[in-house]
């Protein structure tokens, strides 16, 4: 047994110091990122969010929406094939640029990744997606799936430590998918006693990442816009988010009604109720790392994603950065023991 001293940071730790600046509005901002990737040849420019791929926020209605805005949707991993092939026969206009396909690392899910690559060759994103990116046979899956797709962007994750984002850009992932607990819906935590503070999560494996000329994705924890604003600030090249897309028109999740009032089902990936939806119940040998919840439904997605670009925006403002890629360089987190002000809710 071991201990490290030296104390691990999530949002709630920190704020970011404002700055002088020249900016004169936010809507001199620049938002949009352009990246070159490490193994794919694809140029991608576009606002660096990605919509989570869970089956209440990743579905193909966000995708269409937020693919408007240059957002990142990461489909998650159930649609049928059929249900893949119509829904690219309707939306042809640049989408791809927009979209990634979730994959396991089963037989059955690589065999499905391979089907709608062979129909639909011009998407570009692939993203592996396992609970735990530590195992042996995950990074072997993910130099396979370089092997035979050399052309995609390949995302992995998750991980949570430099050592391993490392290990994952070494094979053959451009972008590395960090985050292990930190997640709405997530319960490892308190179910495994496993974890890492998602800010100091993020500034370790960004600067692994960064090191190699790979990029990482923050995945997990963001409950406001200002969340979204320290994970650029610490290094992360995109966020992803689950809870702060979840409940919205585009989400997906049962619409139920309670008092009266509309709420959507929202619910972890490894949840009792996704497993029971999708593989027909919880297996003896594991827990259920996930909580099911009902949001508040609201309303469409256009308008959350307004108020997030517009505090990134502002954030920006604050620290004198005319650009989101400027926003690292710029930022200093001071260390608090306050947040917000809660004498009042809205
Ligand atoms: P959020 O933005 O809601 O805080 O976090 C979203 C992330 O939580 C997802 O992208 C995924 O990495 C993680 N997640 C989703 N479902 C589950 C689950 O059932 N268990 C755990 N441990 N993490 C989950």
């Amino acid at each position: 047994m071991r201990i490290e001293y030296d104390i691990k940071l999530g949002f709630k730790d920190v704020m970011i110091r404002p700055k002088r600046s020249t900016l004169k509005s936010r809507s001199e901002v620049e938002l949009e990122r352009s990246f070159k990737l490490l193994h794919s040849p694809y140029n991608w420019s576009g606002i660096p969010i990605i919509a989570a791929n869970m089956d209440t926020v990743g579905t193909f209605e966000m995708a269409k929406a937020l693919s408007e805005k240059k957002i990142i949707t990461a489909v998650h991993k159930h649609y049928t094939i059929n249900d893949w092939n119509a829904f690219l026969a309707e939306n042809q206009n640049n989408i791809e640029d927009f979209i990634a396909i979730s994959t396991g690392i089963s037989r059955h899910d690589s065999d499905k990744l391979a089907k709608i690559i062979d129909q639909h060759n011009q998407l570009k994103f692939i993203c592996i997606d396992v609970a735990n990116g530590y195992s042996e046979h995950f990074v072997k899956f993910v130099r396979k799936t370089r092997e035979q797709y050399p052309d995609k962007v390949i995302i992995a994750g998750n991980v949570v430590t430099g050592e391993m984002v490392e290990e994952l850009l070494l094979s053959g992932a451009d972008i590395v998918k960090v985050g292990i607990g930190p997640g709405s819906v997530c319960t490892t935590r308190v179910k495994t006693g496993v974890g890492y503070p998602q800010l100091s999560a993020i500034i370790e494996c960004a600067d692994a990442a960064h090191g190699l000329g790979g990029q990482i994705i923050s995945d997990g924890g963001c409950t406001s816009p200002g969340d979204i604003a320290k994970a650029f600030g610490a290094g992360a090249d995109f966020v992803m988010l689950g809870g702060m897309l979840a409940g919205h028109d585009e989400s997906g999740g049962e619409v139920i009604e309670r008092n009266g009032k509309p709420y959507r089902k929202f619910y972890g990936m490894s949840s009792a109720t996704a497993m029971e939806k999708h593989v027909g119940g919880v297996a003896e040998y594991r827990a259920s790392e996930g909580k099911t919840v009902e949001i508040p439904y609201r309303g469409k997605v256009e308008n959350t994603v307004q108020d997030i670009l517009g505090g990134l925006r502002s954030t920006c403002t604050y620290v004198g950065a005319q650009r989101l890629k400027e926003l690292t360089k710029r930022t200093t987190f001071i260390r608090v023991a306050e947040q917000e002000n809660q004498v009042y809710t809205e």
